[in-house]
């Protein structure tokens, strides 16, 4: 894989068309600065997941345009930032992201919490448990137009979660999913010659 970052303040964010064109897979994360972005840019990126690019969408970029202009809905949640140590001195809320019966742990990590406003997933991956209670759906799969979508719960700014190894390796997985060309051909439109002979 050839791994390459596009950032807020360059032209175009660095999505820039020819990027875009040669690009597979794009991951989106976002936090305070989502209107910034440039709707020209989100629309461009929109319509290359349309024509098969993959998007994979991490944490708090549930509310990044493109991921609600995909998703068609608010795409709001709970939250509670817990602190690595509170002043309390209780530890932090660790979540759990539960897939096919294989669990796995992340130490500390914000609590998001359903109800998490977005389309039923084409596939739920993974579910999370938190300490307090909430539950959330932390792995969700979509078909876009061509193009495929996987939004990531874990990833607050303040923990090393990206370090973490079982969530390296679900963004790996979660990244040749999504590779563009990776699925079956889609096509779509008027379609005069049925699949078999009609009766
Ligand atoms: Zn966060």
């Amino acid at each position: 894989m050839t791994v390459r970052t596009a950032a807020l303040d360059e032209p175009q964010h660095g999505l820039t068309d020819e990027v875009l064109a040669q690009t597979d897979v794009l991951i989106w994360w976002g936090h305070m600065a989502h209107g910034e972005v440039k709707d020209e840019v989100v629309d461009k990126v929109y319509q290359r997941v349309l024509d098969g690019m993959g998007l994979i969408v991490l944490h708090s970029a549930h509310f990044s345009k493109i991921f609600r202009k995909l998703m068609g809905t608010s795409c709001d949640l709970k939250w509670r930032e817990v602190a690595r140590k509170s002043a309390s001195g209780r530890r932090a809320g660790p979540s759990h992201c539960r897939r096919a019966g294989r669990v796995f742990r992340i130490p500390h990590a914000e609590m998001y919490g359903e109800r998490f406003d977005i389309p039923a997933p084409d596939t739920l991956v993974f579910i999370s448990w938190f300490q307090g209670g909430e539950v959330f759906r932390s792995g969700c799969c979509y078909n876009r137009g061509k193009g495929k979508v996987f939004y990531f719960r874990p990833g607050h700014e303040t923990y090393p979660i990206y370090y973490q190894p079982e969530v390296q390796r679900v963004l790996v997985n979660a990244a040749r999913w999504a590779a563009a060309g990776s699925g079956p051909q889609v096509t779509f439109g008027h379609r005069p010659n049925p699949i078999e002979k009609i009766g």
